[in-house]
């Protein structure tokens, strides 16, 4: 492994550390990316694109390529007892994207991998960030690679986007605070020969909690939910294929205490994590490599937490609210969850609401709010 000491490391070559590399690159500043598994991810995973991440790929050309895969959703319907109850069309949204792009988190990360190596940036893989210190000077990571062979490094600076177990964030000792819901989530990407219509998401709200619906391509859907027996109350009419995935989950909500100390920064899962409600978690890491890199450029690096854990603390306060409405088992939860088309009617705002944060666009990254220019 040959890791060149005057570039930025970056540990993890998820869509994050990707988006991460790429971005610094368009700032004119040049990275090398450490991966500790041998190839690439095949999980479906995150399969919401949302506009604001559309919108800061559009330069590096990553964007077209996601456009030319990836399926458009313009809308999304909630159902109570099978009767749909709200329509948010996100196509009239004022936004170059007004729609949620549809493709696997292997499809994206593969499109994001070709960026790289057009750009001629290294992945080095089965090489694991095993340990890291930071001084005001430099970083010294300690790495092994596969073969047991470790080796120690001192480099200007280290982003760890190395997911929700990060190496890195537990070296630093920087605390995770937040929430474990009870219960659990169950995720299939199954065939499915359904009625309801194939190019919009569907939300199907019950006594006992939610699923949600997309089709991910062909007759391929993602179902998704936090009620027993899932597959048996998707709707009426819908016949049951091939399982291609399953997996199961428990919700954490969580944001780091810190989102950077002296010369090492975190990006990603490593720094937040929440449920799969508005399919937020890739998009909003994807937005942390982007204001990280937008950083650097003007060498105010050192505003990154201050910048980013406002903005992600209150997307996942949102998330996490919308989440305990799905799956609560609490009176107040399933009254909301029984009486949210009355409020929808009620308060016209909230589907404005909505439909700004399905497309990441409620809030704003304040980069040109910066004391120093
Ligand atoms: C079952 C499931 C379903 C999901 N569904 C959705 C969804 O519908 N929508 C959505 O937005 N999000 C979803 N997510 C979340 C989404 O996948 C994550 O938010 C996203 O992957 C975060 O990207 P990341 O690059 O920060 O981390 P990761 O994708 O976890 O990438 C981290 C990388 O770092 C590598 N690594 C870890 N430790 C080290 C180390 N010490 N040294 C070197 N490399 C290391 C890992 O091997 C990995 O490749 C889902 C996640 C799961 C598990």
């Amino acid at each position: 492994m040959v890791i060149e000491s005057n570039k930025i490391l970056i540990a993890g070559a998820g869509p994050v550390g990707l988006a991460a590399a790429l971005f610094l690159h368009e700032n004119g500043f040049e990275s090398n990316i450490i991966e500790k598994l041998p190839s690439p991810s095949i999980f479906s995973k995150a399969l919401g694109i949302n506009a604001r991440t559309l919108t800061l790929l559009e330069k590096s050309g990553v964007t077209e390529k996601f456009l030319a895969n990836g399926r458009k959703a313009h809308s999304i319907n909630f159902h109570y007892k099978n009767k749909c109850f709200i329509h948010y069309d996100i196509s009239k949204a004022k936004t170059k994207y007004p729609f949620l792009l549809v493709q696997t988190q292997a499809e994206s990360e593969r499109i994001l991998s070709e960026a790289i190596q057009e750009r001629k940036i290294q992945i080095i893989r089965n090489t694991e960030l095993v340990d890291c210190n930071s001084s005001e000077k430099n970083v010294e990571v300690t790495l092994k690679s596969a073969d047991g062979n470790i080796v120690k490094n001192n480099l200007p600076y280290l982003i760890g986007a190395d997911g929700a177990k990060s190496t890195v964030r537990k070296n630093l000792g920087i605390e995770f605070p937040g929430e474990s819901l009870d219960g659990h989530w169950n995720l299939y990407d199954v065939e499915l020969d359904t009625p309801i219509n194939k190019d919009e998401g569907h939300s199907f709200l019950f006594d006992d909690g939610g699923i949600f619906m997309l089709r991910i391509k062909d007759n391929i859907w993602r179902v998704i939910g936090c009620v027993t027996d899932l597959l048996q109350r998707i709707p009426y009419g819908t016949k049951t294929g091939k399982i291609l995935w399953k997996s199961d989950f428990q919700v954490n909500h969580r944001v780091v205490d810190n989102f950077c100390k002296e010369r090492i920064f975190l990006a990603g899962d490593a720094a937040h994590i929440h449920s799969p409600l508005g399919a937020r978690g890739m998009n909003l890491g994807i937005e942390d490599a982007y204001v990280l890199a937008e950083l650097f450029k003007t060498n105010q690096q050192y505003y990154y937490n201050s910048l980013r854990k406002p903005a992600v603390k209150k997307v996942v306060e949102m998330v996490s609210r919308s989440t305990k409405i799905m799956q609560g088992k609490t009176v107040p939860a399933k009254l909301f969850r029984k009486f949210s088309p009355l409020l929808n009617y009620l308060f016209p705002l909230v589907s404005t609401q909505a439909i700004k944060f399905a497309l990441g666009l409620d809030h704003e990254l304040n980069l040109s709010k910066l004391p120093i220019k």
